[in-house]
């Protein structure tokens, strides 16, 4: 069943998504060659801790850490390890936080030093079919038009979209109804409706969009083993209309980049 949050109850969540967004942030400043993913997990878990939350990812369907760390090949749920990362490599981060009852959820993904051309582009992309999925909800769209929106602007990059795993509502618990795929057909599945709250979060591969999993039953790996990138927002639909309630421009401060939020959404009210 759907959740709707009253507008209260998303001005609680806007502050558990900031935090991730700050965590984020933070994390943007200390990702380069030679850190390990476990190094910046206990960073994560101390800000976050700092900042009167607690990690939403630890602890939770037993994942022993506050990020999820997956590296080149890893499309998601990575667990932090003690190798350095190195030059050239991506790293995407899925970061949780828990406050007020409510969580935040959302994920971005890193360039570790200077990365092939193509890698960038792939994650230029995949972060465009996230802006491409969450202008597609809005009052009269329904689930697959999100779904669809991701994965024409990936294939027609010629990249892989990963199937099993999908966004989702989130709320009073981290991984509500409705699901929401990277995948569909426009016009399909559950109507928006205002007060929904969804993570919206393509993962999308250099090739194949098939995965494999490890057998410490957590990572996921791309079968071919081509590079996987992962972007993900916390998005309500107020009046109609989705407000992001999470931000990258954290990040954006960070690495000293110009923010692409609002060219990717321009009718959109940022929360800066
Ligand atoms: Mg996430
Ligand atoms: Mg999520």
């Amino acid at each position: 069943m759907i959740k709707i949050k009253s507008l209260e109850e998303i001005e609680l969540m806007r502050e558990s998504a900031l935090i991730v967004s700050k965590t984020l942030g933070m994390l943007a400043r200390e990702v380069k060659p030679g850190v390990t993913t476990l190094r910046l997990d206990k960073l994560a878990e101390e800000f976050i801790r700092d900042h009167g939350a607690y990690p939403g990812f630890l602890g939770m369907y037993d994942f022993p850490n506050s990020l999820c760390m997956s590296p080149n090949e890893q499309v998601v749920h990575g667990i932090p390890n003690n190798k350095p990362l190195k030059d050239g490599d991506v790293i995407s981060i899925d970061c949780g936080s828990y406050k007020n009852d409510f969580y935040g959820d959302h994920a971005y993904t890193f360039e570790v030093g200077e990365v092939a051309e193509e890698t960038k582009k792939l994650l230029q992309v995949t972060k465009e079919s996230l802006y491409e999925g969450i202008k597609q909800f809005k009052k009269g769209n329904r689930i697959g038009d999100i779904g669809y929106a991701i994965q024409h602007h990936a294939e027609s990059n010629g990249y892989g979209v990963v199937r099993e795993l999908v966004g989702h509502g989130i709320g009073r618990v981290m991984h509500e109804d409705p699901q929401v795929a990277n995948y569909g057909k426009r016009g399909t599945g559950k109507k928006f409706k205002d007060g929904m709250v969804i993570a919206i979060e393509p993962m999308i591969n250099m090739g194949t969009h098939k995965i494999h999993q490890l057998p410490d039953g957590w990572t996921i790996l791309t079968q071919d083993r081509l590079p996987s990138a992962h972007f993900e927002h916390d998005v309500a639909l107020v009046d109609g209309k989705p407000e992001l309630l999470s931000t990258f421009k954290y990040i954006y401060e960070a690495l000293g980049i110009e923010s692409d939020e609002e060219d990717g959404l321009r009718k959109i009210p940022l929360v800066l």
